[in-house]
């Protein structure tokens, strides 16, 4: 049977998509070759990479003098090519720090720029946001970085600071694709693809132009976004198997009813789970200040640590994986990505509230 998967990264990825690579990974269809196997200059590939940029395009309503790519590196080698192509001499760069992943974006970026701090959750343990409208760009603010969702902590901003000419970029890893976005309100937008859009390997990238041409010339050739897009994202090998998967799953989102079906469904999902949580008489709590709970990675505790431990060995007998918390938050998340069906979810909740009957 299959398991009912609340790992957090990578995702779980939808059973038609599985059963299709499977159906095309000897034999890509029915041309003597795989797909993994066939050079990526050759329209096997080329026709996969543009439609996966395409369908991102499409899906996502990027405007026009937008660049969209796939690199290697995950988000975590972004976080360090962001400073490097977008800090010019004399500016530096801005960073609201809403927890785990945000710190580890400005901590690569201090030690290739000067950096401005105009948030930190610090006080509240990680588990509030501000009011968007009170985050504001310093003066020569290169740009200004937002983590849209904190898949450790989970908490999620519901709206978007208004940073005026400066441009805004965001590490969205982690909620890509789950929810309705303005492109237009950000100069970038970011993430590993394997929490929302596919297997691990490859990073997106969705870069207005204008930005592009701030990629210094002395940068060596694979840390240069502007030369990455100039080469349609084709510079040197990309990671095919990945961006196979990505146009594969999304497909499946467009067949799915698109972000708008991926945001009521993952409010339906998230929704089923907080209520349980507030309905639990305090048997499980949620950190995480209710207007910023996250639709993607619920966190919640248990009235102990053995009672937790208890919990997680209790739901994997049931079939329920990765219900761990991160090590250095501990407790518990439910990761609950586009590809999870609402049928899963409540199994959890059933599973959650037998859990309270029987330990109460
Ligand atoms: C997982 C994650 C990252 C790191 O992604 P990698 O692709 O593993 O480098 C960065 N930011 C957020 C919000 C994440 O969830």
């Amino acid at each position: 049977m299959r398991k009912i998967n609340f790992s957090a990264g990578p995702c779980m990825i939808p059973l038609d998509v599985l059963e299709e690579i499977k159906e095309n990974i000897v034999d890509y269809k029915g041309n003597g070759i795989s797909l993994i196997e066939a050079s990526h200059r050759h329209t096997y590939y080329d026709d996969v990479h543009n439609e996966a940029i395409n369908l991102m395009k499409d899906l996502l309503e990027v405007p026009e003098g937008y660049s969209v790519l796939f690199l290697g590196g995950g988000a975590t080698l972004t976080f360090a090519m962001i400073p490097m192509n977008f800090i010019p001499a004399g500016k530096s760069a801005d960073y609201a720090v809403s927890g785990a992943w945000a710190n580890k974006a400005l901590a690569d970026a201090k030690k290739l720029g000067k950096t401005n701090v105009v948030f930190d959750g610090k006080d509240s343990g990680y588990t509030t946001l501000p009011d968007p409208y009170s985050v504001k760009p310093t003066k020569d603010s290169a740009y200004l970085h937002i983590t849209s969702n904190e898949t450790i902590g989970g908490l999620q901003w519901k709206n978007w600071p208004e940073t005026g000419s400066v441009p805004l970029i965001a590490d969205m890893s982690s909620d890509i694709m789950s929810r309705k976005i303005p492109v237009e309100k950000f100069a970038m937008i970011y993430g590993g693809v394997q929490k929302n859009l596919g297997p691990a390997g490859a990073a997106f990238m969705i870069i207005r132009d204008d930005l592009l041409e701030r990629s210094p010339e002395d940068l060596p050739a694979y840390l240069n976004f502007k030369l990455h897009a100039s080469k349609n994202a084709m510079y040197n090998t990309p990671p095919v198997f990945s961006i196979w998967v990505v146009k594969l799953f999304l497909e499946w989102v467009k067949k799915n009813g698109g972000v708008a079906e991926m945001q009521r469904r993952a409010d339906e999902k998230s929704s089923i789970l907080y209520r349980t949580i507030d309905e639990s008489g305090g048997f499980y709590t949620s950190p995480v200040d209710p207007a910023f709970r996250s639709t993607m990675n619920v966190v919640f505790r248990l009235g102990s640590e053995d009672l937790e431990k208890k919990f997680i060995a209790e739901s994997e007998k049931e079939g329920m994986m990765f219900l761990k918390g991160h090590r250095s938050v501990g407790g518990c998340r439910a990761s609950i990505y586009n590809a999870m069906p609402v049928e899963m979810v409540q199994t959890l909740s059933d599973f959650m509230k037998d859990f309270i009957s029987r330990n109460g």
